[in-house]
């Protein structure tokens, strides 16, 4: 075995230099090539420029109100959802290739056969939770009271859920598909959402531990209303969801509102939301 150029130890003086150009915020020569950590702080790097694209100015605040116009446009009039919707950064929770459509009032694909609902759809929805059936006050509404506690199905990539965070003080959504629910875990923190707990499960069964809610939204239909949504619906409480099919590629929307003789429900319209599917994955 013949020996190749000598390189460690490095002698102190290829060093010393270098280390001083370090400390005017530069790394040159030698001491570069012995920083192994370049290459996470590259990874980093690419990472946030992967989450942000350049260019797009998708962060600016600027942005989110041309949408909050455009849905005042198409009669979402609600002050408290127009600020949710101006307040929350639709482009963290799609993918990063599709961020630049994050603004239009389109669905977009989130993985696993699933998508992101169309703002206008989730503001039709939200606005009718607060207003109720016949828009006369409501459980949170008039009085400019919060909800105290939300039951989401359906959390997806969480952006409906960083909504409701802005209107409830606690807000509990239950995904059947694992690898969404982590993934709206992570949006959500990196939104910095706290007050939404993300479960695992099918939530055609609710969350009973939690119940009452003061309002329930489902992002899935199809079916008819499971009767325990209707069960853990607080006096006063709200429910909005997809209901049956009625005509090929078109639910009813439903409004669900518990009275203190009982549950009486409307439709709030028409809509297409993904399947409400039994059981977890
Ligand atoms: N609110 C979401 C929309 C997601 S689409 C968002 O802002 O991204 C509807 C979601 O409902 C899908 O992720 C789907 O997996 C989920 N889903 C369907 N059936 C379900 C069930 N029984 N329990 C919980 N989640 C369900």
């Amino acid at each position: 075995m013949t020996a190749g150029p000598k390189r460690f130890p490095v002698p102190l003086a290829r060093i010393r230099g270098d280390v001083r150009g370090e400390d005017r915020g530069e790394v040159r020569g030698d001491v570069r090539r012995q920083r192994p950590q370049r290459a996470a702080q590259t990874a980093v790097a690419d990472a946030l420029r992967r989450r942000m694209p350049a260019g797009l100015g998708l962060d600016s605040a600027a942005v989110r109100a041309r949408m909050v116009a455009r849905l005042r446009e198409a009669g979402i009039d609600d002050d408290r959802v127009l600020a949710a919707f101006a307040a929350v950064e639709r482009h963290r929770f799609v993918d990063s290739a599709l961020a630049n459509q994050a603004y239009e009032d389109t669905s977009l694909p989130i993985g696993f056969g699933q998508t992101i609902s169309k703002p206008s759809v989730v503001g039709r929805m939200l606005q009718a939770l607060l207003a109720g059936p016949a828009g006369e006050g409501d459980a949170a509404g008039a009085a400019g009271r919060r909800w105290q506690r939300v039951l989401e199905i359906g959390t997806g990539c969480g952006y409906q859920a960083a909504l409701l965070a802005r209107l409830a003080v606690n807000v509990v959504s239950i995904e059947r598909v694992g690898a969404l629910a982590d993934k709206a875990r992570a949006n959500l923190a990196a939104a910095g959402v706290h007050n939404v707990q993300v479960r695992h499960g099918d939530g055609r069964a609710g969350v009973p531990a939690l119940a009452p809610f003061d309002a329930i939204v489902s992002a899935a239909g199809g079916d008819d209303l499971p009767e325990a949504w209707l069960l853990q619906l607080a006096t006063g409480g709200r429910l909005v969801a997809p209901g049956t099919e009625v005509r090929p590629g078109v639910q009813e929307l439903l409004l669900v509102e518990r009275g203190p003789g009982g549950c009486t429900r409307r439709s709030a319209g028409e809509v297409w939301f993904v399947p409400l599917k039994s059981g977890a994955e």
